[in-house]
């Protein structure tokens, strides 16, 4: 291999896998480099906080590319690989076993850290967080009938949990430190609807509470107890903390990358740095519905972000504007989100068939910015999906128009365009 001919990709996680795999099949026959540091081949992390708590699918199961599929396109991916340094002078990645990999193209594809509790107590055996693999096998262990799981966080890592740590048996406290459920995801009605639901299946959940410390059990080392900022005490079992993640942007920013809320990207997913792409969840890119720079914590935005990414990293200069789409499983809810609710000022509810609803979320001038489905799959996925298309189209719709479930979505395809 010549010198910086090869493709590197920092963060062998869905996004990079993907990224490596959308460069074969965009054409690129020269070296890929895939670089992870979780000891395992990517994986799809969707199902760690569903099927997998919930004994249906095994880890190995949400393997995204068998051995086969790396070997046959000639991506070499080196799953313990740390990288602690990228040299942009000499157009490399330094490894901390001395190793350096030079490039033609950087892609940063870090992910998000989850953020720790920092309280007495964060670090008692029983208490965990869900970002990998060796998390969920740990959660699973916790997840015996009978026993009081407490939930730091209602985000969608707790809520998620809560209801498969319901489905196998056990007692579920949520303790969210705002005033709310899913705060920054979706507006206040959306929150309220899947938080009644969660209350109906039994789950304690307690907002405006913060965690004081974690209590430990006789033995000193193991979490049994969480005691609240009002005074009260909760006996538990374990504690699964999502109380959200942090951008991986170390590496970016010791090399003097630009970051903003995230590595800042251009709309082709450019760092400043014209050799250096980033891409998923550490990066934050302008977006031309929404007119600022946003930064997304999805699975469907690493998806698409790889596809573009990889063309681009081939000097394609496509520009980036899916509009965001977001899934959840709750009990036997679907939750999906198109756009981005919370940009919304106005919230419009829709009954949806026999058991589901529809919110939409429309900014100070009637433009549809999101829209949340809420309820059975087969109710609410046709009607998310065309809610998706009108939101790319930047359409003005009246409220009442979106209420009224007699109006078609489709037919307000041809609403005016801003
Ligand atoms: P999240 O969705 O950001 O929610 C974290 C929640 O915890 C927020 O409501 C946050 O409130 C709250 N919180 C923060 N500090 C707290 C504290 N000290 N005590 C109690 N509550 C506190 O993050 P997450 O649920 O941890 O999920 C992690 C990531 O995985 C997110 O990016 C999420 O989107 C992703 N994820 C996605 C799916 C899916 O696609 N279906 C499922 C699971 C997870 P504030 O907002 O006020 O900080």
């Amino acid at each position: 291999m010549k010198p910086h001919d090869a493709m590197v990709i920092v963060g062998a996680g869905q996004c990079g896998a993907r990224t490596a795999s959308a460069l074969r099949t965009n054409g690129w026959e020269g070296a890929i480099v895939l670089l992870g540091n979780e000891g395992l081949a990517p994986y799809d992390r969707p199902p760690l906080s569903k099927q997998v708590l919930l004994g249906e699918r095994t880890t190995a199961q949400c393997t995204l590319y068998d051995e086969a599929f790396y070997r046959d396109n000639q991506i070499d991916l080196r799953v313990d690989a740390a990288v602690t340094a990228i040299d942009r002078a000499e157009r490399c990645v330094r490894l901390s076993n001395g190793d350096s990999v030079p490039y033609r193209r950087l892609l940063i594809a870090t992910g998000a850290e989850p953020r720790r509790l920092a309280v007495p107590g964060a670090e008692l055996a029983g208490v965990h967080l869900l970002r990998a693999v060796p998390d969920a096998l740990a959660i699973v262990e916790e997840l015996v009938p009978g026993r009081r799981i407490a939930i730091v966080g209602a985000g969608f890592i707790g809520l998620e949990i809560a209801a498969t740590a319901k489905a196998r048996g056990c007692e579920v406290i949520v303790i969210e430190a705002a005033a709310r459920a899913l705060m920054r995801a979706v507006p206040e009605v959306v929150a309220g609807y899947l938080v009644d639901k969660h209350r109906e299946m039994g789950v304690d959940v307690r907002f405006a509470v913060q965690v004081e410390r974690l209590v430990a059990d006789a033995s000193g080392g193991r979490v049994a107890g969480v005691k609240l900022s009002d005074g009260t005490s909760i006996d538990c079992d374990a504690v699964v903390v999502g109380i959200g993640v942090t951008p991986r942007t170390a590496l970016a920013e010791a090399a003097g990358i630009d970051v903003a809320d995230g590595i800042a990207v251009d709309d082709t997913l450019r760092t400043n740095d014209p050799h250096i792409f980033a891409a998923g969840d550490v990066c934050s890119f302008p977006h031309r519905l929404f007119r600022r720079r946003i930064r997304l914590e999805c699975w469907k935005n690493a998806e698409d972000h790889a596809k573009v990414v990889a063309r681009n990293m081939l000097e394609y200069g496509e520009t980036y504007s899916a509009v965001p789409w977001f899934w959840s499983n709750q009990y036997d809810m679907t939750i999906q989100i198109a756009g981005i609710p919370a940009f919304g000022t106005n919230t419009v509810t829709r009954d949806a068939g026999k058991s589901s609803k529809l919110f939409f979320a429309l900014d100070g001038d009637n433009v549809l910015v999101g829209a949340s489905g809420v309820g059975k799959m087969a109710e609410i996925a046709k009607d998310v999906r065309i809610a998706q298309e009108l939101i790319a189209q930047c359409s003005r719709i009246e409220p009442r128009l979106l209420e009224d479930p007699a109006t078609k979505l489709r037919s307000l395809m041809s609403a005016e365009a801003t």
